[in-house]
């Protein structure tokens, strides 16, 4: 397993932030971009995990739409070597939530 050594990403479009630990990147983005709806109880990021709403690391949470959009835009950032399997899950969920329209063209 090498949850404890990933980093996610700030789900903010132009941000540049990556973070190891998830509640610090839960206040990063309370706190410098406003995104309340971003910060979720470490109980829900379980709960997304083991239900595939998320990645098994809790990364890329994705319970809806504007998460959606916001997984698809911080992809980019996502660490090379996970890029494969974080694309995987982007489109899974897209199916999942009736949105596979907003999946870039070439994905
Ligand atoms: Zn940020």
């Amino acid at each position: 397993m090498f949850a404890s050594m990933s980093h996610t990403i700030c789900p903010d479009e132009g941000c540049e932030r990556s973070f190891v630990d998830q509640d610090v990147l839960d206040r990063h983005a309370t706190t410098v971009h406003g995104a309340q709806d971003y910060a979720m109880s470490a109980k829900q990021r379980d709960k997304h995990a083991a239900a595939g709403v998320a990645m098994a690391d809790k990364s890329f949470p994705i319970p809806n739409v504007e998460f959606l959009k916001k997984a698809i835009r911080a992809f980019g950032r996502a660490e090379e070597s996970r890029k494969p399997a974080v694309k995987a899950h982007i489109k899974r969920r897209a199916r999942a939530l009736g949105a596979e329209k907003l999946i870039p063209d070439g994905w």
